[in-house]
């Protein structure tokens, strides 16, 4: 989503620090070089730098790639619940001082070949960032980018649109107003704002919820963020994070900042250098790090409005080391996979994989705080009846684990996968895997940059843990989670109070307008039209084109190498332009009886791809596919040496021996009814990684008791799935777009809801039944027409590359005619072939917004002429800033509005995400589609412009990192049946793009999902919405279907059926 809050930044990664050997220069202009380090075995390089004159920081992740990403950090203190840090980021958008137009930044954004620019609020900083493709775009960007940072307009007009106002009928709206209505009563939020209340004393900012509660939203005024703007949005507060390649090293960067940034500091009179008179340094000079370990054990429960109330859940929060304990911190990291991270993990083996289980998930985290860090434990889906007595249990449990001791085996495993994965992700995200932690360093680390070498040096710390005793760990554990009191806030399920929070904003609202009275409401009418009008002062177009369109050929893009043989018999494609792989290939044995392509690019891995088509399955067996998936990896399973290894053997040697692997429908949500199974390897274990293909695919044993722990975790997680309006939305369209023979519609949630109860009682009555079930989908999937066999990464430093197929695999994939690979329009239902009328509206208690999708039919399959041109009018509306943006998210409607196609399925898809008003959000829309159809809205030179360079932004992001480029290209090639490069290719064709044919083809592909006769509707609400939204569906022609999603009272065994059903009705 677009400027979400708290984004995820999960990462503490680091390398090696060797001395730095480079000489550089240690000063230019005002900034001086304040740290530079070289990380060990990487190309990678930081410096950072600060300004003598007004302290601002700048730090340069300086590496090879095709991207570009900047993060600008505010340390954003605050000590109430107004929300200011939150507010402040959304106005940041609404023009600067010498760019005082709405939008505008997202405008050049999208003109210099980045998707517009985003932005996060966490419990201690704000984010802004922008990521381009080149750094041509970024260093035009950023002087502009920071004049809206530091000297944003923050005018009333963009206050009462962006943050809140009353609307025409008397409710509180607005873009923040709407996006903290749809989180604040949601379990995640109403535990973790309880949780922050009993962790840190009164006077601590870290109490405070920085998105802003609504009843302090609603008091909130403009005065308030300015005058929070003037003390936190400093110069000496800022950080720019700069990660990726400038063609001229860091000095570009520094050049940019010095010249063009620094003369308008100084001309606000900022320069104080970094520390003027009476400046505290947020949280770490403040009252917020006054703070000691927990004292005593703490026990607080909450509820959230849920029909369901089967299942709670829970945060459990210890105290952690010091924020510079590295060693100590990423120890507890370890300690943490160790405990939870596969179905053979202490915990997960006690709670999760049993037939009953008492949670989903546990999950341990650690949160960054001044003085000390906290170590939250989140637990999912527990069954409401064992939420209050979890955390002894839990408590015990580690005390268990401590007395028994640690497995060193499977810790010295656990240290080598994780560092696998840490040196995986350099090679696709390379430096930045660090910004997370430099982040942090700017929070909280020594202003000297003394800390910021010890927080890179994550390498290093594996090699020290792998030193640590058996009872270095033991007293690791007891010193964390053992011995120290803790605080636990239990989240339980209420029916009631869903209705008791309805009742509650109803009377509110009915007070509010009563308050107001007419003249009042007409009086906030006004004003927010008023509002409206100022942002559509147009942004002068000689400042949009006075910042030049960069070229697509400055991109670099990451060569693959390509061979697809598909199979002794059949025809075989061209191989030219790969001559050193193909004769690589061909030196290794004789060609194979099945399809197998081979995708090389520079790597120090290798990924083991097949996709199994799903198109031959019988209808009543896709529903087990869900259930198959995840037991994939966790089955007992008979080697092909004949040696049988147990559940537990299986998971321990797939993590020591892989990287990483997966099982799912279809590659990236693509291509969906076949099945992908991926395992990626250090290229000396490629065999191994065949071996185990071969051996899970077809040697696995489909174990009843593995079946029920497997269909058990399903069970559990239904109702925490079906809480969720996006999903439910998901799966309701699914149901009524696609027909019974779509594997993705019988994986829903809400299928899957009336699908597993029933798989759990055949299990345990007819037990033989359903494993021959399983035995019968897994001798569908192997039939050798529909394989599809793919190797990514280091082909060339591959001694065997095609014979090591044929040792495993040439008996088990005879010759056999290709199958075409299954597209989804294949699977499609009648109102999926021709969408006309009907639309389902679904009430969901525990949402108070709208999730909506309006489809109808548009191109299908990847070669049409006319899809350039719809790929750019789609573009046109939905790039930040420009149409959809400015008339739905811009009026605060909804939080997201997105016009999406489905090359593969031929659907066009208007999708409205978390809306206050969604047919006012649609006839919004359609407005704006009509007027540019007709001519009455214009589209000006400059959007198409922007339209087609956001676009080389999506295609660079898509191949940015080696073993995306070559997943890319097999998925091309031996699923979608295109050219390697085909979407660079494409890049070409956008540029000719004229406006004509964009209009063409808004008329021809995107006014039809307005038009009843031509478009489906599924929306999913909150109840009181429900008749609002049947009524003017109705009105606009529609044929109305209501649906409740309900809760059947089921019998008190938490583990079989507390499931929910749905029922029907019309109206
Ligand atoms: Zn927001």
């Amino acid at each position: 989503m677009q400027r979400s809050l708290n984004g995820n930044f999960s990462s503490t990664a680091t390398a090696r620090v060797a001395p730095s050997s480079e000489p550089l220069s240690d000063k230019y202009g005002n900034f001086d070089l304040i740290k530079h380090i070289n990380l060990d075995s990487t190309d990678i390089s930081v410096s950072k730098w600060k300004s003598r004159e007004t302290g601002l920081s700048v730090v340069h992740l300086d590496y090879e790639a095709p991207l570009v990403n900047g993060y600008f950090v505010i340390a954003t203190e605050i000590f109430n619940d107004s929300g200011c840090p939150h507010t402040l980021e959304h106005l940041v958008f609404m023009g600067s001082e010498k760019y005082p137009y709405k939008g505008i930044i997202d405008h050049l954004a999208n003109r210099g070949f980045s998707n517009g620019t985003n932005a996060w609020t966490d419990n201690d900083h704000t984010a802004y960032t922008a990521s381009t493709a080149g750094d041509q775009g970024f260093l035009q960007l950023l002087p502009i980018y920071l004049d809206h940072i530091l000297y944003p307009t923050m005018t009333k007009a963009s206050f009462i649109t962006e943050v809140h106002h009353v609307n025409g009928e008397g409710e509180n709206s607005g873009v923040v107003y709407s996006e903290m209505q749809g989180r604040e009563n949601t379990p995640g939020d109403l535990m973790a704002l309880r949780s922050q209340r009993t962790l840190y004393p009164p006077g601590s900012a870290y109490r405070s919820e920085t998105g802003g509660l609504m009843e302090a939203l609603r008091k909130l005024s403009v005065e308030q963020i300015r005058d929070y703007h003037g003390t936190y949005y400093v110069p000496h507060n800022l950080s720019l994070v700069v990660a990726g390649k400038m063609s001229n090293g860091t000095q570009s960067l520094l050049k940019v900042v010095q010249e063009q940034v620094e003369p308008i500091i100084v001309a606000h009179n900022q320069n104080k250098g970094s520390r003027p008179k009476g400046w505290q340094r947020p949280f770490t000079e403040t009252a917020s790090a006054r703070r000691g370990p927990i004292e005593k054990i703490t026990k607080e429960t909450i509820e959230f409005p849920e029909q369901d109330e089967s299942v709670g859940e829970l945060l459990v929060t210890y105290t952690g080391p010091s924020p510079t304990a590295f060693l100590e911190r990423k120890a507890l990291d370890i300690l943490s996979t160790y405990l939870t991270s596969s179905p053979v993990a202490p915990l997960n083996k006690e709670y999760v994989e049993i037939e009953s289980p008492l949670c989903s998930y546990i999950y341990l985290s650690e949160d960054t705080r001044a003085t000390l860090v906290d170590l939250p434990i989140y637990v999912g889906s527990v069954p409401t009846e064992h939420l209050d007595n979890f955390d002894e249990k839990l408590v015990a449990s580690f005390g268990r684990i401590a007395k028994e001791g640690i497995d060193m085996t499977r810790m010295s495993m656990v240290l080598n996968r994780d560092e696998r994965q840490l040196r995986s992700k350099l090679e696709s995200s390379k430096g930045d895997t660090f910004s997370g932690s430099i982040i942090t360093d700017f929070l909280y680390g020594a202003e000297d940059g003394s800390d910021l070498g010890p927080s890179l040096n994550e390498l290093q710390y594996y090699a020290e843990l792998r030193q640590w005793s058996e009872k270095q760990w033991v007293d690791l554990l007891k010193r964390y989670f053992v011995d120290p009191p803790y605080i636990v806030v239990i989240g339980k399920p209420s029916s009631k109070l869903a209705e008791k929070l309805e009742a509650e904003e109803k009377a509110r609202l009915a007070k509010q307008r009563e308050s107001l009275g007419p003249s009042g409401i007409a009086k906030a009418k006004e004003e927010l039209e008023a509002a409206k009008l100022e942002h559509e002062k147009p942004i002068p177009t000689d400042i949009l084109k006075s910042f030049p369109v960069p070229d697509v050929k400055s991109i670099s893009w990451i060569p693959v190498q390509s061979v697809q043989q598909r199979g002794k018999g059949r025809n075989q494609l061209d191989s030219t332009g790969a001559s050193e792989l193909a004769s690589h290939i061909e030196m290794d044995g004789s060609p194979l009886p099945f399809f197998i392509e081979y995708d090389h690019v520079k790597s120090n891995f290798v990924g083991v791809h097949a996709t199994f088509s799903l198109a031959n399955l019988p209808d009543r067996l896709r529903p087990y596919i869900s259930t198959y998936l995840s037991a994939f990896f966790s089955l007992p399973v008979v080697r092909k040496s004949g040696e049988r290894l147990s559940h537990e053997q299986v998971i321990n040697k797939l993590d020591d021996e892989t990287v990483s692997y997966e099982a799912s429908l279809g590659i990236s949500d693509q291509i969906p009814e076949t099945l992908h199974i991926f395992l990626q390897v250090e290229a000396s274990a490629y065999e191994s990684a065949i071996s185990w293909l071969r051996d899970l695919m077809y040697g696995a044993e489909f174990d009843k008791e593995r079946l029920l722990v497997t269909v058990a975790k399903l069970l559990q997680s239904l109702p925490e799935l079906k809480r969720d309006g996006n999903t439910v939305l998901a799966s309701v369209w699914s149901e009524n777009l696609y027909d019974k023979n779509s594997t993705s519609r019988a994986s829903a949630p809400l299928p899957q809801a009336e699908f597993i109860p029933q798989l759990v009682e055949a299990l345990n009555e007819r037990p033989e039944e359903v494993i021959a079930d399983f035995k019968s989908i897994r001798k569908h999937l192997t039939d050798p027409s529909g394989v599809r066999i793919g190797v990514t990464g280091d082909i060339l430093s591959l001694p065997s590359p095609r014979s090591t197929w044929a040792k495993y695999f040439r008996d088990l994939l005879p010759e056999a005619e290709l199958a075409p690979v299954r597209m989804t329009s294949e699977t499609l239902s009648e109102m999926g072939k021709k969408p006309c009328g009907q639309a389902t509206v679904v009430s969901l208690a525990s949402i108070e917004s709208t999730y909506a999708n309006h489809t109808t039919g548009s191109i299908q399959g990847f070669n049409d002429p006319e899809y350039p041109a719809l790929r750019i009018a789609l573009e046109v509306l939905n790039a930040a800033e420009s149409f959809l943006w400015r008339s739905i998210r811009g009026s605060g409607l909804a939080y997201g509005a997105y016009m999406s196609p489905d090359r593969e399925s031929g659907l066009l898809t208007f999708n409205l995400y978390r809306s206050s008003n969604s047919m006012q959000a649609y006839e919004e829309a359609y407005t704006v589609v009509k007027g540019l159809t007709d001519g009455s809205i214009e589209l000006d030179e400059t959007s198409l412009d922007a339209a087609k360079s956001s676009i080389v932004y999506d295609v660079a992001k898509n191949v940015a990192s080696p073993n995306r480029a070559a997943l890319n290209s097999f998925l091309n090639q031996a699923l979608k049946g295109v050219s390697k490069n085909f979407n660079q290719e494409l890049l070409e064709k956008y540029q000719t793009v004229t406006k004509a044919d964009v209009l063409v083809a808004l008329k021809k592909y995107v006014l039809p999902v307005f038009d009843p006769s031509s478009s489906t509707v599924v929306a999913v609400t909150a109840p009181s919405k429900v008749d609002q939204i049947v009524e003017s569906l109705t009105a606009r022609g529609f044929k109305v279907e209501k649906r409740t999603l309900e809760v059947e009272d089921g019998s008190e065994d938490g583990s079989e059926s507390s499931s929910s059903g749905s029922s029907s009705e019309s109206a």
